[in-house]
């Protein structure tokens, strides 16, 4: 079965109520990065082309609704309007910003528009009920329009009222970037041609146990790096120094060995530091011969050689998780190596999900060499782990 997508809708004169992500960097006012308002624009103007009302939500930063104080500063740091303002520099139409969330005003605006044109409203999160998916403020928003569409990948992982509550009571539909979202992701995660590997990093073993646990299952190899590949090693009775590890994973990382160990590729070498730092003394150390005081901050060369012969011959590969400390340059050498080494391979599909993978791929000047990298961190680890993601399951199917 597949889930209904904007094109399955009449649109035509209706108002349509599109959950985007417009969650961008905004200091002083100021919008630092577009991205997030430029992806959603194909939604955006294809309903727009169509002739129906457009009537935008978006969550921007998050809102403290305990202490007052918190509440206006945390409101005025994270207003909608400098986002709207942009939208209006990138569209042909008229965009009208309401700053409420709900009442006369917004109401007013929604009964006086014409087709083809956008409203835009205040921030989802100065509603203490958006996060609670409170159904009273579903209601409400719902009555604004007559169908809903959700777009906003990075956001339907959580069940809010503007992700999921409304979608609950209209007629609904995937957006255009969702709907790719989720084909590029289905194809790697649920439909992937063989051989299919999957590596592993990122800090902590606590984060993605679920992810390890669906691809050891799944795949035909996970390779494991990072700092969680540490607490595997103390699992194999292995000295790991001051590197990151969870005493209380130990077990749970002796449980994958013995289960999978013919699936599991681990690094052999490591560049280890005395501090976090990269002004420290540094080298490279054997899996052997980390000293108790150094702790490892990126893989080494010849777990970068290890990891290339597992990856030989993939077809489908799934990346989550940077090799080491990628912020610092001594310590990103592993992860550009392996964004290097997945990026040429010949005929593979490769899907990048996760933030901060995202981010040192795209940094590092790899964002055409992947099939797919995903926009959603949390969404597309929650992918990653088979789980049903709730803004997506609650959409009608076609
Ligand atoms: P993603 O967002 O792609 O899912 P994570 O958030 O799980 O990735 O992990 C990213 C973080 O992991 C980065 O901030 C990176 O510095 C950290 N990290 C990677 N390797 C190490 C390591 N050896 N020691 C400490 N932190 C590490
Ligand atoms: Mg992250």
């Amino acid at each position: 079965m597949a889930k209904k997508t904007v094109k399955d809708l009449n649109v035509s004169g209706k108002r349509v109520i599109v959950r985007v992500d417009f969650n961008v960097p905004i200091k002083d006012g100021v919008i630092k990065d577009d991205n997030r308002i430029v992806q959603a624009l194909p939604t955006i103007n294809y309903l727009v082309d169509e002739g129906a009302k457009v009537i935008l939500l978006s969550h921007l930063g998050k809102v403290d609704h305990k202490d007052p104080e918190k509440t206006a500063s945390d409101k005025k740091k994270n207003n909608m309007a400098p986002v709207a303002a942009r939208l209006a520099e990138l569209v042909k139409v008229p965009v009208k910003f309401v700053d409420e969330t709900r009442g006369a005003e917004l109401e007013k605006a929604v009964s006086e528009m014409k087709n083809s044109e956008i409203v835009v409203l205040q921030n989802t999160r100065y509603e203490k009920g958006e996060s609670k998916n409170d159904p009273e403020l579903s209601k409400y928003w719902a009555s604004l329009g007559d169908l809903f569409v959700t777009d906003a990948f990075g956001s339907v992982h959580r069940a809010h009222s503007s992700t999921v509550g409304i979608a609950e009571i209209l007629p609904s539909a995937l957006g255009f970037l969702v709907e790719k979202e989720v084909t590029m992701l289905s194809k790697a995660v649920h439909n992937p041609e063989r051989p299919f590997v999957a590596i592993l990093g990122g800090a902590k073993v606590s984060d993605k146990i679920n992810v390890i646990e669906n691809l050891l299952n799944t795949a035909d190899k996970v390779i494991i790096g990072g700092g969680m590949a540490y607490t595997f090693l103390k699992a194999q009775g292995k000295e790991i120094g001051t590197s990151l590890c969870e005493d209380d994973k130990i077990e749970m990382a002796k449980d994958f060995l013995s289960k999978a160990s013919d699936k599991l590729v681990l690094p052999v070498d490591f560049r280890v530091a005395k501090e976090f730092s990269e002004e420290c003394d540094n080298y490279i150390a054997d899996e052997n011969s980390i000293p108790s005081d150094y702790m490892g901050l990126d893989i080494g060369p010849k777990s970068v050689e290890l990891f290339k012969n597992a990856l030989q011959g993939a077809k489908t590969v799934v990346w989550n998780g940077p090799m080491g400390v990628f912020e610092m340059k001594t310590y990103a050498v592993g992860t550009i190596e392996v964004c290097k080494a997945i990026s040429s391979l010949p005929g593979a599909y490769t899907v990048i999900g996760g933030g901060d993978s995202a981010r040192a791929a795209i940094e590092n000047g790899f964002q055409d060499d992947f099939s797919h990298i995903s926009t959603g961190g949390g969404a597309s680890l929650e992918f990653m782990e088979g789980k049903e993601l709730p803004g997506i399951a609650v959409i009608q199917e076609k």
